[in-house]
């Protein structure tokens, strides 16, 4: 919140009526009151009183605005700063000035805070991609990365400057990183144009990094992928991504898996997922199947009458759970009744065979449907 210069010249106590000392619940009320009696809708041509009153509750409302305010004014002595008088006001040079210099001094305070670049500056986060096997991302695997990205220059050590020299204080802004810029009463503080805000200037520059202090390198980084990982999970390495400037810490380094898909499974969170195709008379007369699992077989019965999509579950032949090591997912077998394109003569046969054996339609509801709207 910045200062308004109206401030100086008015004095929000007065127009509420209030005294300095006034509680937030009497302000409040002061306002409510004086906002009613003001009201442009129901009050016309006291535009202005209403004006006054809203602006001064603006700032004696908020808790924060209003010890600003309070601060500012306690600095103009109890006569205030002389606003009202148009005698001397703001015109008198070296008393302007002066003053300036003093807001000026008050209010850097947190813009210098705020613009403070010559700090430590901590590196960018980086995000790099691995790509791995299936069977990876269920066993865990330590893989090695190939990346680019901007470490601390190996030749100047971040300084920027050349071998045997060293930064200058700058000269501009004598090393704060900052220089003010008087306007009127208000002094505001820029990053130093001659040295970037750093507050030293580089005189001989690095030849590797051209005095950034920092170089483009190929890095490889050692990953250890944890088991169960799944695709699109995310892995941060704290510390290993762009180089920090100024003596910052380094960003961070991500790495997003993308796991490659299986031949046959599919997953989801532990649980392996497997379809299996299996023929009408299967689930008609119930049989067993044996499917792979990941390491090795297991056998499910279908029960006769089974219905095509049903899900058996082998319990504990998923993958093992992401943090949860003794604990293993299950693997989730569907079946999908599959109807043949082609029959041969026989199987032509016992089709109609069965078709004419079968008296009832499963479709019977269906009948009973559109008998009844007829
Ligand atoms: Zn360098
Ligand atoms: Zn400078």
């Amino acid at each position: 919140m910045a200062p308004q210069r109206e401030w100086f010249e008015k004095d929000y106590y007065k127009a509420l009526g209030v005294s300095k000392t006034a509680t937030d619940k009497e302000i409040t009320r002061a306002y409510r009151k004086l906002a009613k009696q003001y009201h442009p809708d129901t009050n016309p041509g006291k535009e202005d009183q209403f004006k006054d009153v809203s602006a001064a509750y603006e700032v004696l409302g908020d808790p924060v605005k209003r010890k600003e305010y309070d601060d500012v004014r306690s600095m103009a002595g109890p006569s205030g700063f002389g606003g009202t008088s148009g005698a001397g006001g703001w015109g008198g040079g070296a008393r302007a000035e002066d003053l300036g210099d003093l807001i000026g001094g008050l209010f850097n305070r947190s813009s210098r805070r705020s613009s403070g670049t010559r700090g430590p500056i901590r590196g960018s986060d980086l995000e790099v991609e691995a790509h791995i096997g299936f069977e990876d991302a269920v066993n865990g695997v330590t893989t090695t990365l190939n990346m680019v990205s901007d470490v601390t220059c190996q030749t100047c050590h971040g300084t920027g400057s050349a071998p045997g020299t060293s930064p200058v204080v700058c000269a501009r802004c004598q090393g704060t990183g900052s220089v003010s810029d008087n306007q009127g009463f208000f002094s505001f503080s820029l990053p130093c144009p001659a040295c970037g805000g750093r507050g030293t200037r580089i005189e001989k520059a690095c030849p590797t990094c051209r005095g950034s202090g920092v170089e483009s390198k190929n890095r490889q980084i050692r990953v250890k992928i944890p088991h169960g990982v799944e695709d699109g999970s995310r892995i941060r390495l704290k510390g290993k991504g762009s180089a920090g400037a100024n003596g910052g810490p380094a960003g961070d380094l991500y790495v997003v898996i993308h796991v490659a898909p299986h031949k046959i499974f599919s997953r989801r969170g532990a649980d392996l997922l497997l379809t299996v195709p299996v023929t009408f008379a299967e689930v008609a007369l119930g049989t067993t199947l044996t499917v792979p699992t990941l390491d090795g077989q297991v056998s499910l019965r279908v029960p006769a009458g089974s219905k095509s999509g049903l899900t058996l579950r082998a319990r504990s032949k998923g993958l093992p759970k992401v943090g949860k090591p003794n604990e293993v997912g299950d693997l989730l077998v569907t079946v999908e009744i599959e109807v043949p394109k082609h029959l041969s003569q026989e199987q032509r046969k016992a089709v109609e065979e069965f078709a004419q054996a079968t008296t009832e339609s499963p479709r019977k509801y269906l009948e009973v449907e559109s008998n009844a709207r007829k």
